[in-house]
């Protein structure tokens, strides 16, 4: 079964993507913010991570740039969640590190198909 972490600072946002993406078929951990993500990015070892952008103290943008900084989890794919659309915003989550981006508010089909973009 495939790991998925989940950092979110939203509580009901956290609670509908864990229920997403176990009916992807993930096993689900979670992170409410920045620091705790960074942590379970390399003591979990998922296979994807879903990056909310907009968090109090270390944001979505260095929170993804540490965890690109550690070798132990360097290479896992990061999907950033975020209510920011303006296409120098979006690009800057490419630059942090994320592997694509997806802007809230999104549809569950929409989910799935950026998660299998990233895996195929
Ligand atoms: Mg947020």
């Amino acid at each position: 079964m495939k790991k998925a972490l989940i950092i979110e600072d939203h509580p009901d946002m956290l609670d509908v993507l864990s229920r997403q993406l176990e009916m992807l078929g993930f096993a689900v951990f979670t992170a409410s913010n920045g620091e705790d993500g960074v942590e379970k990015a390399s003591g979990e070892k998922p296979d994807l991570i879903l990056m909310d952008i907009m968090m109090p103290g270390m944001d979505g943008r260095e929170a993804t740039r540490r965890i690109r900084s550690n070798p132990m989890s360097k290479d896992i794919p990061i999907l950033a969640t975020t209510v920011l659309f303006r296409e120098s915003e979006l690009n800057q989550c490419i630059e942090a590190g994320c592997n694509d981006y997806i802007v809230k508010p999104f549809t569950f089909e929409e989910l799935r198909e950026k998660i299998q973009e990233i895996f195929r």
